[in-house]
């Protein structure tokens, strides 16, 4: 039987376990933390359960494919349901407004509450479809590295579509061109961040992103996201894989041109072991800088700038609120100034958009009795080594101002329990260069072409998955990545 390791129990990385079962290998996930979902994981403090990462499930259908073709019902292991509801925006002059996943409630909404006519919202999620179908086709499913990718039908179908993906002008500009009022233009600009970019460089190929929410849908795992990991672990374990956990890969083992094995480190104790396949789902940058020093280092992919990170407070409140739903936003009062600080000034502007996500709404023993589980996030640039103590600290301050303003409450007094991720522990909790959320910026339209290919051509049997490699970050990419990856295994 050959034998296959893969680096790291990410999502990306136990989806390439269950493909390398599938396809007959013996397959070993080593993972240098003591549980699995590196990002995709979560955590109890005082009563109340986070989700530590993603918050966001869109296109469950890739999940489902990981039991099908493991031969098992994906009811019997994850359930999941559709929102009604896609989001809650507010601002800070107490306009809101909610984002229906129906289309038509939506576009009404806007034209209600904003003023745009209802028919140009549905334009362009008509485009964002068509953006997709176009992005689809060539670059999601294919490694954009084979020649194969450029010459099938759909490729071909494709090419005559490929000026309808605005490669050439900004996601804010296409906004503005479309919306006159700033709001909106704001509302859909947003979507960047879904990668990690800025709408103001970005090109607005990204605007296919609405259409996750408003055209496939928006989801929520019944039993919070970290169950997207729990069950496919679940399935890994019932096909056969292995995982090692608490133990880190500290070498990759190659011979003339060819991947040989793994050193581990488990304890202190450090082990040997071969291997036919290896498959790296650590993030790219740190494979080669950490794990193979003396290959020939990628430099031009490598050293692209990365996506941004996040500062996360975990936060336990002793109330509840009916004007929230499971996702909110509380718009920035100047959107290209707090973009301007997270991507040129490298810091975190002083009126920050703040996301807040609260499970318990649908999953109500997620809290106490009484209680919310708020997870409340604003975008951050990656780390540089910046001052992130006094940057928590004044942005603290910014947000519990912020939200207590919109929602008439003192929040301060009702925050019972917190935990903190920034981007120096997204960092060392999952490797992930610079705590960068997606690997490499999307901000140039050649951004795709830059990230790393799913094999390499240094070594063989070496491979890569995850969110820093091709086709890009985020959960149904990162989960791409790994059938890209197997595909000719
Ligand atoms: P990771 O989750 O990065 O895991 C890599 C694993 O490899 C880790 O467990 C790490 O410990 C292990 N590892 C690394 N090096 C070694 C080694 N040498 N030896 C052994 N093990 C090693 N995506 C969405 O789709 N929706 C969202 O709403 C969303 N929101 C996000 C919010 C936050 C705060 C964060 C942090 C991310 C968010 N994302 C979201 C992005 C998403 O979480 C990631 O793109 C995805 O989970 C990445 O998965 P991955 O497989 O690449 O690996």
């Amino acid at each position: 039987m050959k034998t296959a390791a893969v680096i790291g129990a990410g999502i990306a990385g136990i989806a390439t376990s269950i493909r390398l079962a599938n396809k007959g290998y013996e397959v070993h996930v080593f993972e240098a933390n003591t549980y699995p979902g590196g990002k995709l994981s979560s955590f109890e403090l005082n009563g109340y359960r986070f989700d530590a990462g993603p918050s966001l499930f869109t296109m469950p259908q890739l999940v489902d494919e990981l039991f099908r073709l493991s031969g098992k019902d994906p009811k019997a292991y994850f359930d999941y349901i559709r929102l009604e509801e896609v989001c809650r925006y507010f601002w800070d002059d107490g306009v809101r407004l909610t984002a229906h996943a129906d289309q038509q409630k939506f576009a009404q909404a806007l034209e209600q509450t904003l003023g745009v006519p209802a028919q140009d919202v549905l334009e362009h999620l008509d485009d964002s479809a068509l953006k997709y179908d176009v992005t689809e086709k060539l670059f999601l499913h294919r490694s954009l590295h084979k020649l194969g990718t450029y010459f099938n039908r759909d490729a071909l179908k494709g090419y005559a579509n490929l000026h309808r993906l605005d490669a050439f002008t900004t996601m804010n500009r296409a906004n503005e061109r479309r919306f006159s009022n700033p709001r909106v233009v704001q509302l859909f600009n947003r979507y960047a961040t879904y990668n990690g970019s800025n709408p103001y460089e970005t090109p607005a190929t990204m605007n296919i992103i609405p259409h996750l929410e408003y055209n496939i849908g928006a989801f929520f795992p019944k039993k919070g996201m970290v169950d997207i990991t729990d069950s496919l672990v679940k399935l890994a374990q019932d096909l056969g894989v292995t995982f090692h956990f608490g133990t880190k890969v500290t070498n990759i083992l190659t011979e003339d041109n060819q991947v040989k094995g793994l050193q581990l480190t488990n304890n202190g104790k450090v082990e040997e072991r071969t291997f036919d396949v290896v498959v790296s789902n650590m993030d790219v940058v740190n494979t080669f800088r950490k794990l193979l020093p003396n290959a020939r280092q990628p430099e031009r992919i490598l050293r692209q700038p990365k996506s941004s990170s996040a500062l996360i407070f975990y936060w336990g409140v002793k109330k509840q609120f009916n004007e929230l739903e499971l996702h909110n936003i509380f718009f920035s009062n100047d959107y290209r100034t707090e973009f301007e600080h997270l991507f040129q000034k490298k810091t975190i502007y002083s009126d920050p958009t703040v996301y807040i996500n609260i499970t318990s709404k649908y999953k109500p023993d997620d809290a106490p009795a009484g209680g919310e589980n708020w997870f409340v996030m604003v975008n951050a640039p990656n780390n540089e080594g910046q001052d992130w103590d006094a940057l928590i600290a004044q942005t603290r301050e910014a947000i519990v101002q912020k939200l207590s303003h919109n929602l008439g409450v003192n929040l301060a007094e009702l925050i019972e329990c917190e935990a903190i991720l920034d981007p120096r522990t997204i960092e060392s909790k999952t490797s992930s260069s610079q705590g960068a959320l997606y690997g490499n910026s999307s901000n140039n339209r050649f951004a795709a072409f830059l990230r790393h290919a799913n094999f390499s051509r240094q070594f063989k049997n070496l491979y890569f998955v995850g969110g820093s490699v091709h086709p890009g970050g985020g959960i149904p990419l990162a989960i791409l990545s790994a059938k890209i990856a197997t595909a000719e295994l």
